[in-house]
């Protein structure tokens, strides 16, 4: 999921290229992705898996989440990019996130395995949302302002998170992904905005 609006218009000096996300229309959206079984948790093949996710978080600057099947993995894994856990992270512009990147200051990005949620609140939020496997288009989506999502890590250990505003956001917009679902399935006012740079790499 990207950050709406995008911080800051896009201009990358990342001359190799990106890591590709999987657009609408692919099957691999639509499809109930597989839960991971325990013993390919710590494999090489789901460690290169979440590599490329987490790649494709560095790469675009508005990414805030990726699910699996957006890089064309159809398994029960999304990665929150860990720029989101900053406790300022709504006030920084993208120069102060670089700043803090420079410095080490950016947490790591989060790993949630066969993720469920497991809680949601009864009070809604209704929020812009966008989609990197649905660019440029964004809209109003309405959420449980809290949820709560039980996962497995990278490393096969449990562990339960709670969370409000973005995060929530995000816990039930990429499980939606892992069930086949994107945010234009639910959203009002759907509009395109494509970036506003003169860098037409
Ligand atoms: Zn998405």
């Amino acid at each position: 999921m990207p950050a709406t609006p995008p911080k800051t218009p896009k201009i990358s000096s990342v001359k190799a290229a990106p890591t590709p996300v999987i657009q609408k229309g692919a099957p691999v959206l639509r499809q109930i992705a597989k839960s991971v079984p325990a013993k390919a948790i710590r494999s090489a093949k789901l460690k290169r898996i979440i590599e490329r996710m987490q790649r494709v978080i560095a790469e675009q600057d508005d990414a805030v989440a990726v699910a699996a099947p957006q890089i064309g993995e159809p398994w029960r894994i999304f990665v929150v990019a860990g720029k989101v856990f900053l406790p300022d992270y709504a006030e920084l512009d993208a120069d102060q996130l670089r700043e803090r990147q420079t410095a080490g200051l950016i947490p790591p990005d989060a790993v949630y395995i066969n993720p469920e949620i497991v809680k949601l609140s009864r009070q809604k939020q209704t929020l812009l949302e966008g989609c990197l496997s649905v660019r440029w288009l964004y809209g109003n989506v309405e959420r449980a302002q809290k949820a709560t999502v039980k996962a497995l890590d990278e490393h096969g250990k449990p562990f339960t998170r709670g969370a409000s505003g973005l995060l929530a956001q995000i816990f039930q917009h990429e499980t939606d992904h892992l069930n086949g679902i994107l945010f234009i399935d639910l959203a009002s006012d759907l509009r395109e905005e494509p970036p506003q740079d003169d860098s037409t790499t």
